[in-house]
């Protein structure tokens, strides 16, 4: 069976979106808790989350000292627990910093200013004063057969008309490649997760992105019982798909062009055999040896 490592026969040229059984080494198994991120990337492709939440390899998106990112969500989280009459951009300074102090009481915080700008994209797009703040950083969650499907919203709020809003910041909002990459289809996990929540199931909500740099809002139509029904069936079609491959070590890689952007292209041995002439195998194997480090620390 060919290897991640053998590139002897790469044909470049030859792309095609396939699905490849890929038999792993046995590493451990998918836990019981699982994030709506973590969700996300074995619906895009069960074998990118088997290397990163399985075997644990690949960085984390929020890896590092520290992220910008971070810092800027924490400050507008601050800005929306003030009272109304408060939240003014005057107070992001003091935020930012107030965010920075909580892992670095005593560093110089470099990039305050540009924090500041970040956050201040929340002004063009909010009317941060009128909205009814209902929760920030709210955190969800729902049992599916052996999995908790977790989550954290950024921002619940009313708007002036008195609608539902579920909202989340985007320090850049990005076009999506496909619809599986559409950050809407992730607000929509969020609201389906809260809904266990709501005074009656016909409660109606609205999913806002809002991007800050440049500032951009979008909101989504309204969501209602049904829409949260029929994307509750499909979460717990892919939980009862990732509870049958845990089951096995035969996970499926979704090759696709998209696969130059993942964190494991260079150690995947579906893209591999995607690649060569027609006629390849439908399963290959994954050895332990050509698998990238370990992650330091679980995160
Ligand atoms: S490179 Fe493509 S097929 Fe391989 S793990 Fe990543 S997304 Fe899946």
């Amino acid at each position: 069976m060919p290897h991640a490592h053998d590139r002897t026969e790469d044909n470049d040229d030859v792309r095609r979106q396939t699905e490849i059984e890929v038999e792993v080494p046995d590493l451990g198994r998918a836990r019981a808790s699982i994030s709506v991120t973590a969700l996300k990337r074995f619906w895009r492709c069960e074998l990118a989350y088997w290397f990163a939440y399985v075997a644990q390899r690949g960085q984390p998106v929020s890896a590092g000292e520290w992220s910008l990112g971070a810092i800027v969500h924490g400050t507008l989280q601050r800005l929306f627990n003030l009272p109304p009459e408060r939240r003014s951009f005057e107070s992001l300074l003091e935020l930012a910093l107030a965010e920075w102090r909580v892992d670095h009481p005593t560093e110089y915080f470099d990039h305050l200013y540009l924090a500041r700008s970040k956050a201040a994209g929340i002004f063009r797009v909010v009317d941060v004063q009128q909205v009814q703040v209902v929760g920030t950083e709210v955190a969800v969650a729902q049992t599916f057969g052996r999995f908790e499907l977790k989550g954290r919203i950024d921002l619940l709020y009313r708007d002036h008309n008195g609608t539902n809003v579920v909202a989340d910041y985007k320090t850049r909002l990005r076009w999506p490649k496909s619809p599986l990459q559409d950050p809407m289809l992730t607000m929509l996990t969020y609201d389906t997760l809260l809904s266990a929540r709501y005074s009656s199931p016909d409660v109606a909500t609205v999913l806002e992105l809002l991007g800050l740099d440049p500032p951009v809002a979008e909101r989504s139509n309204s969501i209602m019982a049904e829409d949260r029904a029929r994307h509750r069936s499909e979460i717990a079609r892919h939980l009862d798909r990732l509870a049958a491959a845990d089951g096995t070590d035969i996970w499926s890689g979704r090759v696709r062009p998209s696969c130059d952007s993942c964190a494991f292209h260079d150690h995947c041995p579906a893209v591999l055999e995607a690649r060569r002439p027609k006629g390849s195998a439908s399963r290959v194997a994954l050895r332990a040896e050509d698998l990238p480090p370990p992650r330091r620390s679980d995160q």
